[in-house]
């Protein structure tokens, strides 16, 4: 497919439509780094098969993944140890609860916990990257990130400081992990490998490209490459589909049903599947998105980003539903 003039054009007006959404929610104020960032920016990129990017408003900003790093943590340890492996580990159950939630964990007390999204999970997920020291961790993930998106990444320094200040909760939770024999190694490395990637910077075109991988499946139709299994990335929309815009993932779905993953940065990565039967749908072979505005709403969702998201899936007919 050649570049198409009017699929930029219609992203630039919903851009400027959903702007203002973004006083329905604010920064993330528990991390004091993303809390002082400007809230009205919004921005948009997406990224069809034949490698044309579509990019509007906000899109030269880098920001920091937060929990859209689970998604690619829990993929890149699949990908190490087996999909079975990995779900001996850690479920892929919704909880209803608050992604850092400590309530789940301590009243049910699971064998392992409910999914590799929330707080809990994640540092068990994290913890389990190969290597010996929470560096090493971080190296393969990095790693990882680098083949998907084809460029090296950086870290946040002044996020990672702040949230490392700021990680009362999360301590917390390590510590409750920890108890429950679910981390091998020592709380204050967990929580190191699990604050770096949450600290690593990207661009709404990154977000974009790995949509697009996630979307087809773990390959790259734009590289040809392929970087992970059908199987892995089945799971991982799942997850996306089932816990992946915290406790509004039931309504994300109804309204936009798009996999999807969201951080508190404001950033929301969204892998588009190809749908071929659609009448209506610019995108029918597939598409990843890469979406980030800021300000969140109480969930933890950007504000604006959502609202944009509904609007686009509705008028191209992307719900995979
Ligand atoms: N680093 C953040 C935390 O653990 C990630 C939260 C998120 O994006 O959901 O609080």
């Amino acid at each position: 497919m050649q570049n198409n003039p009017k699929i930029l054009e219609q992203l630039e007006a919903w851009v400027e439509e959903n702007k203002g959404h973004a006083i329905l929610g604010t920064t993330a104020q528990y991390i004091p780094a993303l809390g002082k960032v400007d809230p009205s920016q919004l921005g948009i990129c997406m990224v069809d098969e034949d490698g044309n990017y579509y990019c509007a408003g906000d899109t030269d900003k880098e920001f920091t993944l937060q929990s859209i790093s689970k998604v690619m943590t829990f993929i890149a340890l699949c990908c190490h140890y087996g999909l079975e492996f990995v779900l001996e580990r850690v479920d892929v159950e919704p909880t209803g609860e608050a992604f850092n939630s400590i309530i789940p964990f301590e009243i049910h007390r699971p064998n392992k916990p409910f999914n590799p999204f929330i707080n809990a999970g994640a540092i068990t997920v994290s913890a389990l990257l190969p290597g010996r020291t929470s560096q090493k961790k971080y190296e393969y993930l990095a790693s990882f990130l680098e083949e998907l998106v084809g460029h090296p990444m950086e870290l946040d320094r002044e996020v990672y400081d702040s949230e490392w200040k700021s990680s009362h909760r999360n301590r917390a939770l390590a510590y409750y992990l920890k108890e429950a024999n679910f981390l091998e190694i020592e709380v204050e490395e967990a929580l190191d490998i699990y604050i770096r990637q949450c600290s690593v910077k990207v661009s709404v075109k990154d977000l974009a490209l790995i949509g697009l991988i996630i979307a087809y499946d773990g390959f790259n139709p734009i590289t040809k490459v392929k970087h992970f299994s059908e199987e892995i990335a089945q799971v991982a929309k799942v997850l996306m589909v089932t816990c992946g815009m915290y406790n509004s993932s039931g309504n994300f779905a109804a309204h936009v049903g798009i996999p999807a993953k969201s951080g508190v940065s404001g950033g929301i990565l969204a892998a588009v599947p190809p749908k071929l039967h659609s009448q209506t749908y610019e995108f029918r072979a597939g598409a990843g998105i890469g979406v980030y505005g800021p300000a969140i709403d109480v969930q933890g969702n950007s504000a604006a980003g959502t609202m944009m998201l509904r609007q686009i899936s509705k008028e191209w007919d992307l719900s995979i539903f």
